[in-house]
Parts: structure tokens; C-alpha cells; sequence
């Protein structure tokens, strides 16, 4: 990272910032992974059960691996045996206190968008766990909605469906083709536009490339 992309990374930041707390959220910004690690264990209780779902951006700054470490009351999936305990932490999850997850875009204006297959991610983002801490690189911050919903769809999703490898189009091709496949990973789009009750979503934006 570069000072001229900190320093963009800061400003947009600080934009970005402003117009989510107009839309109720909370949002801090945090330069670097370790700061975000640092603000991330600050705003989680110890008492807190923590769930959370496509939240790769919060394993990259290390917040996983910590929680297990600090003996955090987490709820899962990788420590579950079999598919019906693994479906059984996920539906645990929508009752947490606190809910990971990550946003595949968010657009300057304070609008975040979230891609999912079996929906579980964007239901626990739309109601259950009683708040949701979303960590986001500013590489996820797009000018208007309507390229975030175009990164979250042209981009994010199929990134992440190199990791799955499900048989769908763009495993092959590595492009959107608008599937309707048994298999798609895009079943549900979620934009969530503003936040009530008021600071149920926080955002930690880190000014590095995170998450797909
Ligand atoms: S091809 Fe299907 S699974 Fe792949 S990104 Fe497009 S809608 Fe999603």
C-alpha cells in the first residue's frame, strides 16, 4: 500500500463514514488490519455469543483466530462435524449478540450489498442476531449503488465462486452469466440502505484490500 492509496483510502473513508451515520449505522475507520483487530475485540463483549457468515475480511484481520484464542462464546460451522450440526450452528448464529459478516460492495452514499446462496448471511443481517459487525477493505467501496451492486454481482460473486467450484458458469468463464442454475450462489441481493433499530450494523472500513 502506498501513502497516495492511504491517504485516498482515508478521505473516502471519512466521506463514506459521514453518510452511513446519516442512514443510522455506526462506522469507524481503522488503517490497518491490527487497528481493525484492535476496535473489533473493543466493540465485541466478552459475554457476547458471536455467529457469522461470509465474513472473510474478519479472518483476515486475525478476528477468528483471537476469539477462539481469547475463549470468546463462538458460534462455529468449521468446528462442526457433519452437515446437520453445520446447519444447526447457522440457524444457532441468527440468535448470536453479535453477527460477522463482510459486504461485497458499499457504495459512498452509505449503501451496502450482499450476494448469497442459501441466504442465510443476508437474513442474519436483515434481522435476529442483536447487532452486526461488518469488516470491509475500502477495495469494497464503490461511487454510486449502481456499481456496487455491479462489483458485488460481476466481480464478487464470481470470485467466490472459485472457491465453491459449483457448477455454474461463471466457475468456467469467471464472468456473470445472469444464471439460473440448481447451484447459483446468487439467490438472494440484499442492499441495505439504512439501519433501525439505530447502530444494530457497525462498520469497521480498513484502509487495506480485504475479502473478494
Ligand atoms: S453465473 Fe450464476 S452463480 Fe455465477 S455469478 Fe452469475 S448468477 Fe452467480
Amino acid at each position: 500500500m502506498t501513502a497516495m492509496h492511504e491517504m485516498y483510502y482515508e478521505k473516502r473513508a471519512q466521506v463514506l463514514i459521514k453518510n452511513l451515520k446519516s442512514r443510522h449505522f455506526d462506522a469507524y475507520y481503522c488503517p490497518t488490519k491490527e487497528q481493525a483487530l484492535e476496535k473489533a475485540l473493543e466493540l465485541i463483549g466478552k459475554e457476547a455469543t458471536i455467529g457469522w457468515g461470509g465474513a472473510m475480511s474478519a479472518q483476515q484481520i486475525g478476528l477468528m483466530q483471537a476469539l477462539n484464542e481469547g475463549g470468546y462464546r463462538t458460534i462455529d460451522r468449521d468446528k462442526c462435524a457433519t452437515p446437520e450440526e453445520k446447519l444447526q450452528a447457522a440457524r444457532d448464529s441468527m440468535f448470536a449478540d453479535v453477527f460477522l459478516t463482510g459486504a461485497n460492495a458499499i457504495s459512498l452514499d452509505g449503501q451496502m450489498v450482499n450476494i448469497d446462496g442459501s441466504g442465510n448471511r443476508v437474513a442474519a443481517i436483515v434481522y435476529g442476531p442483536k447487532e452486526v459487525l461488518v469488516i470491509a477493505g475500502m477495495n469494497k467501496v464503490m461511487d454510486t449503488l449502481e456499481d456496487a451492486v455491479t462489483r458485488a454481482r460481476t466481480v464478487a460473486a464470481p470470485l467466490n465462486q472459485q472457491r465453491f467450484q459449483l457448477p455454474n458458469p461463471c466457475t468456467t468463464t469467471g464472468t456473470c452469466a445472469d444464471c439460473k442454475s440448481q447451484t447459483c450462489i446468487c439467490n438472494q441481493i440484499l442492499i441495505t440502505r439504512n439501519c433501525r433499530p439505530e447502530g444494530r450494523i457497525k462498520f469497521i472500513l480498513v484502509g487495506e484490500d480485504l475479502g473478494l
